[in-house]
């Protein structure tokens, strides 16, 4: 795992001191994470990375779990879609279940920080043992986008929310009027990841053979998971559009997830929808495999997400930091880090991903800019040490309320 002096070389010294004298402020402070689960999940994935680092910069960070059933985990799955607005049936049970799960952690989970850095619904109840720490700072860090919540889950977590002393979001959008404080962090990627981490051209060119693609003209191309959020059927309708003028090839590759009930149906109209179109490449992609992606995402000459409804959209991100042209749905956090005709081209419709991408095919200096302009934004904005200032300043701010941090 990278030591924090290895990003010095992407952020700069200054973002590292930054870092050293942030952390030097929280001597003393034990900071604990809960969630429900070590692997699997963007949560996880950003606390694998996060926890190691804050130790490293002398922070006492921590992270325990929940434990919980299959019907708990039944019950949170259920509210975590409806809190995404997705149509669920909700039942009491599932509260009593929850109710029963929680009152057995907060019996049995051992609570010791100073700062309690609670993940998403499952371990919201622990703001019960608020009083008894009666020094202890507790912040509710919502990773979905709650915006428009089934009214019946939304109601059964707000008397806990309205315990926290915080409440931190992924984007402004994202949140709901609290009467605690709110604040914004946005995720980020890890660019020393095999996710994201330069790869040598023979790599690139090695994973390009293993799935036949050949290199021979420009490869238009969407990496996420076969959802029909992510519209790849429509992404093939635009690549037709683009076709009748552009000689160009089309790589559509994710994961069909097993906890997916829809993703092979979705595999398996997008297969259909690509007919026997040699330049179509529709890629089944098993999991863990980051660096065929990142190879992928390398070898394209413009990248799409057209996505109908989007979370923040690391893709998106994971593409920017490539300084590739980017075509992209106007959804979820996808605006906040393309800026139209900047860092890339935000589109509405399949007409206009179309649009979009001939204009990119046909002006490679545009695209070039846009690309470069994007990797300079992620560069800024949403990557992994930010994202640990973010936190230190979060953390911080619990000590002064009302006051800005100075350095
Ligand atoms: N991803 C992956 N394998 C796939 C498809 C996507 O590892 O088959 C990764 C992708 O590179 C990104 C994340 O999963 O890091 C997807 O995050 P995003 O926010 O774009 O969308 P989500 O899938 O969470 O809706």
């Amino acid at each position: 795992m990278p030591k924090i002096i290895e990003y010095e070389s992407i952020v700069g010294p200054n973002t590292i001191e930054e870092l050293h004298l942030l952390a030097g402020k929280l001597q003393g402070k034990v900071i604990q994470n809960i969630n429900s689960t070590a692997v699997g999940g963007g949560v996880a994935e950003i606390l694998n990375r996060m926890v190691p680092l804050l130790q490293e910069l002398g922070v006492d960070a921590r992270w325990d779990f929940i434990k919980g059933g299959e019907s708990f985990f039944n019950a949170t799955k259920k509210f975590h879609n409806a809190l995404h607005g997705k149509p669920e049936e909700i039942t009491p049970q599932m509260f009593d279940v929850f109710m029963e799960t929680s009152q057995r952690n907060i019996d049995e989970v051992k609570l010791h920080g100073d700062v309690m850095l609670i993940h998403d619904p499952q371990p919201i109840a622990l703001i019960k043992k608020k009083e008894s720490m009666p020094n202890s700072k507790w912040i509710w860090r919502c990773h979905i986008d709650v915006s428009t919540p089934n009214k019946q889950v939304w109601d059964f977590l707000t008397p806990f929310i309205h315990q926290y002393d915080s409440a931190v979001f992924s984007a402004p959008g994202f949140s709901r009027p609290l009467p605690i404080r709110q604040f914004l962090i946005s995720p980020s990627i890890d660019p020393l990841s095999d996710k994201n981490k330069d790869l040598p051209q023979e790599m690139i060119d090695a994973v390009l053979e293993k799935y036949h693609i050949p290199n021979d003209k420009p490869i238009i191309s969407q990496i996420s998971r076969f959802d029909y959020l992510k519209d790849p059927v429509g992404v093939i309708e635009a690549y037709r559009l683009v076709k009748k003028r552009n000689n160009c090839q089309l790589i559509i590759a994710g994961g069909t997830a097993t906890d997916d009930p829809e993703s092979a149906k979705v595999y398996a109209e997008t297969k259909e929808a690509a007919g026997n179109d040699i330049d179509i490449h529709i890629l089944p992609i098993p999991s863990g495999s980051d660096l065929e992606i990142n190879a992928l995402q390398r070898a394209s000459t413009v990248i799409v997400q057209k996505s109908l409804r989007e979370g923040f959209g690391l893709t998106v991100t994971e593409a920017l930091w490539k300084a590739k042209p980017i075509v992209a749905s106007s959804t979820g956090g996808i605006p906040l880090q393309v800026k139209h005709k900047y860092s890339g081209l935000l589109c509405h419709s399949i007409s206009g991903a179309a649009f979009a991408i001939k204009q990119l095919l046909n002006s490679p200096e545009y695209a070039k800019k846009l690309g470069e302009n994007g990797r300079e934004h992620v560069r800024q904005n949403f990557l992994l040490t930010r994202h640990l200032k973010d936190y230190l300043l979060l953390f911080l701010c619990m000590y002064h309320p009302e006051d800005i941090i100075y350095l």
